[in-house]
Formats: structure tokens, sequence, C-alpha cells
């Protein structure tokens, strides 16, 4: 027998399937992890196949090493998976594997957690008669069969138990436990579907794409469990993906609480161990509901009756470190294996899902109202350039003081929105226009009051803060566009007995650090919730009546085909945070702009009047979900090295678009707008291709791309970020 063996290791030149000997007594399946020799070394493999015949020299051929387990740690449908992203998104076969095992156990860094047990010793002698605190011991251990020590101790006395081990009546033994991650317990309270969400859960039971567009409020994780519920009932399992950062406690409480020790939960916040130990259990098919984020769409579950996706718009499904991959893809891939439904959820689906939607390709269930019928917050407009021409240079707008004075009067709570963590975006000189930069990235560095220091918001580097300008001696510093610090500090002085919470990556960085600033918020009224988008989904809070967004703005200018789009997901997800229990919420939106578009359909909650325009203005502009984006970046230390190599791919593109001229809308060569990360020169080359040949032309592009050349280069599709 021949084994066909990917080798564990992210080289190229080792990126294809090996053949080698499997010993007469040996026994392997596909899928299996083994050690193999490899030239002088001994390395990890997995293996792809079995054959009765080999392909190559058979006298040439070695024989696998050793086995390391002895079950198939890749299942069958994994394996698909693999060959397919493989060529599909041009990865090596080696880093698909990776992706789909804990990390854990590649390094063998993580040790199985083990308890003592008790049992009756084999041919143990009864305790006399009078010892009868032991007998009953004996009798219960008759009855249980083997108890973990720590849980025998807290019924009966431990020294009764250390004395009968003692005796050689009961014997100490060892059993694996599996950690389990920490989430807070509540009770499970299932509600009567409204007629809508009963619509909604009868309509997503066939083998296709769902695109589930329901309001904010309008009750969609409901009908998430109750979809849940009815394949446990079949005897299928179920995986759910939420965004990272709507992984709320509170989400994964009332996961825990409706399903049980079914569910796992995959999330950032584990430990290695709690990670690892998840993973068996779902492997081994002990967890039938998978919760988690991104990554866990490579959960080995097996049997899928549903595949869901939740907040389906949010970038963070599409991971853009290597290897890179597109969820949505991969969930399609799986639903098409399992023969399974997958849905699609979102208040603000993403213009390529809808643009599916009404070309047939997913089926549209709506939810268009909220679940308790109140109205969706009023969101009102202030236009920031009038508020400075009536005298107010203030962060807050003259409405939105007022409000908040409100809610503080009425002992109710209030969110305010703003996308920029730390203290202010820059310092610069007034004198001289000198900014702060980073040393080794070619961005300017964010002031952090609390720590009283310059950060770099792309390598971590810090700075000592500006007093004196370094260049010209003065002391007259401005501060740049404002952050969560800033905002905090104004809600201060304005209101000093008001407590006032700040959630950003910098103070939910230890662990649990989101739990207890949610915690603290909830039971703390009146009181501000400030943030960045972690605060804009999912979070349920019913005394929340007020959204301050105070730079709406701010997503608005960036220079990618994404920015309106995600301008008018970002408004309508952070106000659909107000007002969802008895009252009607409210929002006040701060901007220069107010007449673009994006603020009408926003605020009259019009997502198709959005859609119909985003839409026309991608066709006419040739931007996806009409064209395809590709982007190829090069980077390296050396500035001068990084722009050749770039140059000579440019070159042999341009060869390629001649045999494609009428499909190429454009290409061009420059340097990347940030040109300097990590002390890593940056250079790409970007395109935009018509859909029709898009695959053909890909290929070709990503087959230019020289297998020799010194810089790193990244592939790209349609990137969300284009910095
Ligand atoms: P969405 O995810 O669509 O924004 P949620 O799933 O968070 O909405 O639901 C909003 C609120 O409505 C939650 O507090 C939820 O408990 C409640 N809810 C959901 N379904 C029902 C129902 N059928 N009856 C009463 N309350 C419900
Ligand atoms: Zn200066
Ligand atoms: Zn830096």
């Amino acid at each position: 027998m021949f084994a066909k063996v990917i080798i564990d290791q992210d080289a190229k030149a080792l990126d294809r399937v090996f053949e080698y000997i499997v010993p007469m007594d040996m026994s392997v399946g596909v899928g299996e992890r083994v050690m193999v020799p490899f030239g002088a070394r001994v390395l990890q493999g997995f293996i792809v196949g079995l054959e009765e015949t080999c392909l190559y020299d058979e006298s040439k051929l070695k024989p696998i090493s050793s086995k390391i387990e002895n079950f198939s740690v890749i299942k069958e449908e994994m394996l698909s998976l693999m060959f397919f992203m493989a060529e599909k998104l041009h990865l090596k076969l080696a880093s698909v594997l990776r992706l789909f095992l804990p990390s854990e156990m590649r390094t063998d860094k993580v040790r199985e957690l083990l308890a003592k047990t008790v049992c009756l010793s084999e041919n143990f002698e009864m305790p006399s008669k009078r010892a009868s605190k032991q007998i009953e011991i004996v009798e219960f251990l008759k009855a249980n069969g083997e108890q973990k020590l720590s849980e025998l101790s807290d019924k009966f006395s431990y020294s009764t138990i250390s004395t009968m081990v003692k005796n050689g009546v009961l014997q100490i033994g060892e059993q694996q436990i599996l950690r389990s991650p920490s989430f807070d317990r509540i009770k499970s309270d299932k509600k009567a579907l409204t007629p809508l969400q009963q619509r909604a859960v009868d309509t997503i039971s066939e083998n296709k794409t769902y695109l589930l567009h329901g309001v904010t409020g309008s009750g969609k994780t409901e009908v998430y469990m109750n979809l849940i519920e009815r394949q446990l009932s079949l005897g299928k399992t179920a995986l759910m993906l939420v965004p990272e950062i709507s992984l709320t406690p509170q989400v994964l409480a009332s996961f825990k609480a409706r399903f049980g020790d079914d569910v796992a939960l995959i999330h950032s916040g584990l430990s290695a161990g709690e990670r690892f130990d998840e993973w068996k259990r779902i492997f081994f098919g002990q967890a039938k509901v998978v919760v988690g984020a991104r990554s866990a769409i490579f959960s080995p579950i097996e049997n899928l009756g549903i595949i869901i996706i939740d907040e389906e718009h949010e970038q963070s499904y599409v991971s853009e470190s290597n290897p890179r991959y597109d969820t949505h893809m991969i969930a399609e891939f799986r639903r098409k294996y399992n023969n399974c439904a997958l849905v699609l959820g979102s208040a603000t689906p993403s213009i390529e899902s809808y643009a599916k939607a009404i070309d047939g390709e997913y089926s549209l269930v709506e939810m268009p109202v909220r679940v308790n019928g109140m109205e969706m917050p009023k969101i009102m407009v202030v236009d920031m350039l009038m508020e400075m021409r009536q005298g107010n240079n203030q962060i807050f707008s003259i409405p939105l003081y007022y409000e908040l004075q409100d809610i503080i009067r009425d002992k109710k709570q209030a969110m305010i929105f703003i996308n920029r963590r730390g203290f202010s975006s820059f310092q610069r000189c007034r004198e001289c226009g000198y900014v702060a930069k980073c040393t080794d990235c070619d961005v300017s560095l964010v002031y952090h009051r609390f720590e009283d220091r310059l950060k770099c918001h792309y390598c971590g580097k810090r700075f000592k803060a500006l007093d004196i300008c370094p260049s010209c001696g003065s002391r007259d510093i401005k501060q740049g566009a404002i952050g969560t610090e800033r905002v905090v500090e104004e809600l201060h002085k304005l209101f000093p007995d008001v407590r006032v919470l700040r959630m950003d990556n910098d103070t939910t960085s230890k662990k649990n650090g989101h739990r207890e600033i949610l915690n603290e918020f909830r039971n703390t009224k009146p009181s501000i919730l400030v943030g960045t988008q972690m605060i804009a989904k999912g979070h349920d809070f019913e005394d929340v009546l007020l959204v301050g967004i105070v730079d709406a703005d701010q997503s608005l200018y960036q220079s990618d085909y994404r920015s309106i789009e995600r301008t008018f997901q970002l408004i309508t997800q952070v106000s659909g945070r107000a007002g969802r229990s008895s009252k009607q919420g409210k929002v006040i939106l701060q901007t220069y702009s107010p007449r673009h578009f994006v603020y009408r359909f926003a605020t009259n909650y019009d997502y198709k009047g959005f859609f119909k325009k985003e839409v026309n203005l991608r066709k006419v502009t040739n931007f996806p979900p009409y064209a395809r984006i590709i982007r190829l970046l090069f980077t390296h230390e050396s500035e001068k090295l990084v722009a050749e190599e770039c140059k000579v791919c440019y070159n042999k593109i341009k060869q390629i678009k001649e045999s494609y001229v009428d499909e190429f809308v454009y290409l061009d060569v420059m340097k990347a707008p940030l040109n300097k990360i990590k002390n890593k020169f940056r250079y790409q080359i970007m395109m935009r291709v018509k859909l029709e040949k898009a695959d053909e032309i890909e290929k070709k592009i990503f087959e230019s791309i020289d297998e020799k050349c010194k810089s790193s280069v990244f592939f790209e599709i349609n990137p969300n970020n284009l910095s």
C-alpha cells in the first residue's frame, strides 16, 4: 500500500503530494498524521490518499516512519475543502490544513488536563460493619461507578476516603477532563415566535442559501435558535458564526442557556487549552452546536443541518492575513457538501449579498419591523458647520448636549459612538506644521492621554508625547481629530457625577475586559458608554434611549469603494442599539456633510433605496460586484528592491493585458497609500477586471508572480482595506 502525503511545511517547493510506502505492520487511514523521512530529516505530514499502486519509482520510495495519533484528524469533508481552497484561492495545501487544526495540536504545547478519580479496587475486602461511613462509600461507588476525587470528597469526608485507599479498598486513577470556556449563567427564556419570525423559520428549510434581512431588534437571534433546535431534533448539527466583536457575553450566555453542553464556543477570549478542548468536543461529536467567530467555519463538525452567518456584512469575515479566505465562500462549500441550508443574516446586508438575492441566487427572507412593534429610533442629523457658525466649537452639538441631560435626569442610559481610540488622531505643531510620525511606519501617531504617550496603531510602538515641537521649539501643539479618550474627558467635564465607561481595544485587552465593562454599564444608571464599533453590534440594553454619533463622516471619506456602504451600515447598526424595549429611542448624528445621500437613506432606514443608488454607482464606475479588484502588494525592507520587483511583475501583467484588452478596466503600479509599515516598504499593482473572464485572468496574474522574488507578495481580491 502507498500513501499520498502532504508535508506540514509552509514552503512552495514542498507544496505537492509525496508518495510513501505504508509498512506492512502499520494500519493507516486517510486524514491521519504521520512522521515521514524527508531528506535527512523526519517531518510531520498528513495522509491525503491511499493507493494500491504508486505513480513514482517504487524502489526510490521510503516508508512512513510512524503515526502521530491513531485516528484521522482531518475528516473527509475537510480534505475536499482543502483541495477546493488551494485551487480557488491559490493557497498552499499545508497552509490550508493548518487552518483546520488548533495550533496547539501541531506544537504539542498544551497539556491534557487530568483529574484524579476514585473507584473500587478489584477483590477488595469489605470494611467492617462498624465503619458505616466506609460501607456507605462502597455502596455509592457500586451504584454510581468511578467518581472524580473532587466530587466524591464533596459528599464524603476526605480522611475516610484516604483511609480506604490506604487499606486497598479504593483505588486512585486518572481521567482526562476538558477545559470549558467560562460564561454567564442565565435562565433560558424561550419566546413564542411572532408571525414574522415564524414565517422566517418555516421558509428556511431547504438546501439553499437564504439572505435574512431583518431590521435591528427584529429578533433574528430567536429565529436562529429555532432553526438550530429543529436541526437538533432531526439528529443534525449546527454551525453559527458571529463577528468577534458581537460575541458578547450576553449572546454566549443565551446559547449556553438554550443548548447547554451541546454548544461549543470558539472565540478569541479562550485560552489555548480551552480552545483545544472545545475543538476536541466538536471533533468527537460531543458538541452539536458550534458558536464562534470566523475561524469556527473550519470546525470539524459533521452532519451539518444548518450554517448561519450572523451580521453577514461584517468585514471581519474576510481574512486578510495569509492564508486569505472569505468565510462566505467556505460556508457555501460546506452547505453544498452537507446538503443543508445556509442563512446569511443582517439588518444591512452587504451590497454583494443583496445583489445576489435580487438576482435570485439567494432566497430573500425579510423581517421589516421590530419584535415588539416599537418604531425605529428617530435619527436627527446635526450640521456641525452650522454649530460652529453659531459659536459652538465643542465636541457635542447643542442638541446632543440637551438629550444627554434628559437621559441623566431620567436615570436612563446613552451610548456615544466614535470610531477612533485614543485621545486625538495626531499631534501637530501649529508654527511649522511638524507632525509626530512613527519611525517604523509611514503614519502619524495617535495621542493617548491616559498613558501620556504617542502610539502607532499599526505596529504598537510608543513614543514620548510632544510638549515642545522637536523641529522649531514651539509649544503651540494642536491635537488632531478626537478619539474615545477625549470624548470621555469631555463628558467628565460636562457631567462630573455621571458614570462614564469606555469600551475600545485599549480597555478590553485583558481577559473578560468586555464582560466587566458591559456588566458595570448594565448595572449603573444613569450611565454613558463611549466606544468604537465594539459597541455598535449585538448589544441589547433596554434602558439605552439615546445614541450619539460624534463624527459620522469618519468612515465616509476613506479611499476605498466600500466607504459609503460601511457608513450606512455603521449608522444603522449603532442606531439600532437605542429604544429596543418599551420606549422609542433617539439618535443624534453629527456631520459636516449633512446633505450626503447616505444620511438621507440612513435616517429613513431605507435600505432598499440605498442599495439601488449604491449599486448603480458601482455599475457605472465598474466596481464590485460588477468588476473584480485585484491587488498585488509587495513588501520588503529595501525600498529599491521592492520597487524594482514590483515593476518587473507589472511589466509581465502588461503583457497579459494585451490578450485581454477589453477585460482590463484599470491597471497601474504605485506606492501603497501607506508606504511603510513596520520598517517594510510597500508597493502595489492595482487592477480592476471585468467579471466574465476574471477567474482566468486572476490565475494568469497569480502565475506571473516570480517564485524567486525576495519581497513578500500578497495577492488580494476585492480587499476591504486598500491602505
Ligand atoms: P436582532 O438581532 O434582530 O437585532 P435580537 O435577536 O437581539 O434582534 O432581538 C431583540 C430583542 O427582542 C431581544 O431582547 C429578544 O430577546 C427579544 N425577542 C426576540 N424574539 C421575541 C419574541 N418572539 N417575543 C418577545 N421578545 C422577543
Ligand atoms: Zn514646530
Ligand atoms: Zn509604527
